[in-house]
């Protein structure tokens, strides 16, 4: 790989790959390529060997229906706006349904690249696949060049003292903010050297696909408020800013508009993390700056985790990061199996759970307190492997991000790097009387409940037959009763761990 600060070359022609970075402006990328080749073309693949699996699972569950899935919606709208752009600029689009392995060899080819540019991933098979698109473009004596976009510091960039890598996030983000300098923040100024644009040519001028040419049918992003391409990110930010200063006090609570909903953004890189950094660090350096530095706090562990998987691939393959939790005994056979579905489909008895679990299945978003609630509730309480949940959240979440993913579920099951103790169990219910005190939140998603007052809508169990047809429910039949007892679950998990 090259290093950006290094690179001295120019070639004649060069190609942009796109994959998680979706904007022309502040890309790493696109600077460099632009800046440093005389022609430009631009790509996009949608990876057949991504999206077939993600249509296999879904076609084995509903053999009859059209797979759904926001996350290509929310692609499409984001290339569409960038085409756009860069066509306003004298470019514009290559979009390629293909095995990228494939298709980004035979494209530089095709076009005569000298050079592709594209930004580095930090997933075990996306490393994969870029070592062996540059295998194939060296055969063809063209060069793979990539860079740091994505993050501000990367894989080895922070060490401790010792030189070795962090496992423990407050020394690492003391040290991220120690070694913060302007420059990891400055913008790439990518407007400047836009005339290097090069227009497809008209062979590969295609446009963009549709969505039924990917094999999926329209989901309900367009319903949800969730604006997509660069113009939404800008559009959340904008009003993120305007109460950036509550976020500390305001996170926790999901029935209140306490984050950015910027993490689908960040997950497609339709923002810039130099942006939000820069935000962040800026105002969490003013007197009441102190929801800023909370909210850089949560982009620092957004870096932390890509680090952690940088060094630690062997979590994409389902290891726990703390060797000893490999060989957990979990719950298996029929009653595990059919306490996972009333947990995937919200319909475990505690509120709580079911409504955050409702939130993601409706609209592919989780709030974070909410994702610690149901992560620990489903290995925790249920006794179930937390790779089952980690496995359920990514079908499902709009910014699945795996090494976010897996980070957050090895916190929840006590078996990461820098996870909960094992014996600090998440109880549901006082879970529930903390940050959803009245209930609104639960509301939400469970109607049926919408009778029933605070004092027993985060245990409706413990009011009673009588009470609860009062406010209009009756358990078993409006409502479920609850799975499990989390009490006697508390003690199942104590000795699962203890052991
Ligand atoms: P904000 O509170 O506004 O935070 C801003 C940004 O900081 C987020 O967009 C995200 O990029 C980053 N961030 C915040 N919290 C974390 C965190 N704990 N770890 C890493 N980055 C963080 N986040 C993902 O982006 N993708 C995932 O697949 C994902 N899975 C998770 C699974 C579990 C079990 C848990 C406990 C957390 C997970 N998170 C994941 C982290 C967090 O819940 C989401 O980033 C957050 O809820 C997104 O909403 P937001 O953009 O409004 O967040």
């Amino acid at each position: 790989m090259t290093s950006p600060r290094r690179l001295t070359t120019h070639y004649e022609t060069g190609l942009i790959w796109f994959r998680r970075d979706l904007r022309s402006t502040d890309q790493a990328a696109l600077y460099y390529a632009l800046k440093h080749c005389q022609r430009v073309w631009c790509v996009f693949v949608f990876d057949t060997t991504i999206l077939q699996p993600i249509l296999d699972i879904q076609h084995a569950r509903r053999p009859h229906d059209m797979a759904q899935d926001r996350r290509i919606e929310f692609i499409l709208a984001a290339l569409a706006e960038l085409d756009q752009t860069l066509k306003q600029h004298g470019g514009g689009l290559i979009v390629l349904h293909d095995d990228a392995r494939e298709a980004i060899p035979k494209l530089a080819a095709q076009l005569k690249a000298d050079a592709v540019f594209t930004n580095h991933d930090y997933e075990p098979a996306a490393i994969e696949r870029d070592q062996a698109v540059q295998e194939q473009l060296a055969a063809q004596n063209r060069e793979f060049i990539t860079f740091k976009d994505q993050v501000i510091f990367e894989t080895d960039e922070i060490r401790t003292g010792q030189g070795k890598p962090f496992t423990v996030f407050t020394p690492y983000k003391n040290a991220w903010l120690k070694q913060l300098t302007a420059f990891d923040l400055k913008p790439y100024p990518v407007e400047s050297y836009v005339s290097s644009l090069a227009a497809p040519p008209a062979k590969l001028a295609h446009g963009l696909p549709t969505l039924q040419q990917l094999g999926f049918a329209p989901s309900n992003l367009t319903g949800l408020k969730l604006p997509a391409g660069v113009s939404g990110a800008q559009q959340l930010l904008d009003d993120f800013m305007s109460r950036i200063d509550s976020y500390r006090d305001r996170r926790d609570f999901p029935a209140v508009k306490g984050p950015s909903y910027l993490s689908m953004h960040l997950r497609f890189g339709t923002v810039s993390i130099r942006t939000l950094a820069r935000l962040a660090h800026e105002l969490s350096l003013q007197p009441d700056g102190a929801g800023a530095a909370t909210w850089l706090s949560e982009l620092i562990w957004r870096d932390f985790y890509f680090m952690i998987l940088a060094h630690h691939p062997r979590l994409a393959s389902g290891a726990a990061f703390k060797a000893e939790y490999d060989d957990l005994r979990w719950e298996h056979g029929p009653q595990a199996d059919a306490a996972f579905a009333a947990w995937c489909e919200g319909r475990t008895g505690y509120p709580l759970v079911d409504a955050a679990m409702l939130q993601l299945n409706q609209t592919g978003y989780m709030h974070n307190r909410l994702r610690m609630v149901t992560a620990s509730f489903l290995v925790k309480d249920l006794g179930i492997d937390w790779r089952l949940g980690e496995r359920y959240f990514a079908e499902l979440l709009n910014d699945f991000d795996f090494s976010a993913n897996n980070g957050g579920w090895q916190w929840a099951a006590s078996t990461g790097c820098d996870a909960q103790p094992y014996f600090r169990i998440f109880n549901p219910v006082t879970q529930s009387e903390r940050f959803d005190p009245e209930g609104r939140f639960i509301k939400r998603y469970l109607p049926q409940l919408a009778g029933v007052p605070p004092e027993w809508i985060h245990a409706p169990w413990l009011a009673g037959t009588d009470r609860l047809a009062e406010f209009g429910v009756t358990l078993g039949k409006d409502y479920p009763e609850p799975v499990v007892d989390h009490a006697q679950a508390r003690q199942r998990t104590l000795a699962r761990f203890g052991k």
